[in-house]
């Protein structure tokens, strides 16, 4: 793969605040896209087909699996996600930036395969309590879901050794600040 822009992969347990970080990203940093990932999960009250997620079936989505059109996949709390390979590539070799909000599974598979100009960023919450506090604020999960969330952020973070950065979401105009900072930064890395 010819990578000229850079990877920037970004992994937080949810309730971290990446989904409003990585859109502030996008529209305040020119040369910044954010990829779009496919997912077989159910569609979330206000979500949109193409912004949020490409929504599609269990069998869609094996096919395209079948047919390597991912850079990455993972299965994440019973459902499908995966990294579409064209607007990556397409967009990297145009010498954009490009943004995935992906699981630290993913990340790891990136790692393996693509590490060369990929930026590894964990947004990290200031504590579990915060996170707990998020999610429930966030109306979109039972209290189940909420602490199997819990659960799933306790393991996620013991991939944080494997990340560049960790950028701590307490207040949200600092940790925006941070991103930007390590974004600018890491273009004028050499790899
Ligand atoms: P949610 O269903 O809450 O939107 O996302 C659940 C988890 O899946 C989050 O950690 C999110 O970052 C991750 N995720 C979203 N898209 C992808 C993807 O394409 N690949 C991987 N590996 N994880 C993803």
């Amino acid at each position: 793969m010819n990578k000229n822009g850079r990877l920037f992969v970004i992994s937080a347990p949810s309730g971290a605040g990446k989904t409003t970080l990585c859109e502030q990203l996008i529209k305040r940093v020119p040369g910044v896209v954010q990829s779009v990932s496919v997912t077989t999960r159910e569609k979330r009250p206000g979500e949109k087909e193409g912004k949020d997620y490409f929504f599609v079936s269990a069998g869609v989505f094996k096919n395209r699996l079948k047919n390597n059109e991912f850079i990455e996949y993972a299965k994440v709390f019973d459902n499908y996600y995966g990294t579409p390979r064209k607007f990556v590539e397409s967009n990297l070799n145009k010498n954009k930036d490009v943004v995935l909000t992906i699981d630290v599974q993913g990340a790891m598979q990136i790692r393996k395969n693509l590490k060369k100009g990929c930026v590894f960023i964990f947004i990290l919450p200031p504590s579990f309590k915060h996170l707990r506090a998020r999610l429930q604020k966030r109306k979109t999960d039972s209290n189940m879901q909420i602490n199997q969330r819990l659960r799933a952020a306790k393991k996620e973070l013991t991939f944080l050794k494997y990340y560049d950065y960790e950028v701590i979401n307490d207040d949200m105009k600092t940790a925006f600040k941070q991103l930007m900072a390590i974004v600018i930064a890491s273009r004028c890395k050499r790899y």
